[in-house]
């Protein structure tokens, strides 16, 4: 049988978006998005972040920032018993400085670049499969990859995952 997944967006959905975040001082779980992930886990899905990334194509931080900053909500997520399996971010942008993530790409949202590749490695029904975002951008994607997208639009997230799921 193939794995089911909940996928959430980042900036907004998990954490209070405060743009450009890569330093876990700043880090703000959203309301109820620690139980929304636990919930997800309980329910037998794996729970896997979709994030864009293009402060780092603009130079304002590296990948390992963003990689520091995972380690770091899997940490705290570990003491409240629960976790995220895997993380999946896009550091493109078209109007970046670093040249080496300048460019269009098929990853950042709305292309289903990094759901696709998650649905891959991860042997995931998308079918069976939701993504929880802020943005229309996270919605779209998630259609595009054959995953029911629900747009989060605040609140608790945990209310809106288990509205959504069933
Ligand atoms: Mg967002
Ligand atoms: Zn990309």
């Amino acid at each position: 049988m193939r794995n089911k997944a909940i996928f959430f967006d980042r900036d907004g959905t998990l954490n209070v978006d405060v743009h450009y975040l890569h330093e876990p001082e700043k880090f703000i779980w959203v309301e109820g998005a620690i139980e929304a992930i636990r919930w997800a886990n309980a329910h037998g899905y794996l729970v896997i972040v979709v994030t864009n990334q293009s402060g780092i194509a603009r130079g304002y931080y590296d990948e390992a920032a963003v990689h520091r900053l995972h380690d770091w909500m899997n940490m705290e997520l570990a003491k409240c018993g629960t976790h995220i399996d895997a993380f999946y971010y896009c550091p493109h942008h078209t109007e970046g400085s670093v040249p080496a993530y300048t460019k269009q790409c098929d990853c950042r949202k709305p292309a289903p670049g990094m759901l696709l590749k998650a649905i891959a490695e991860h042997d995931i029904d998308p079918a069976a499969s939701f993504l929880f975002g802020d943005a229309e951008s996270d919605v779209v994607a998630a259609e595009n990859a054959g995953v029911q997208g629900v747009r989060y639009t605040g609140g608790s997230l945990a209310d809106c995952v288990r509205g959504a799921v069933r």
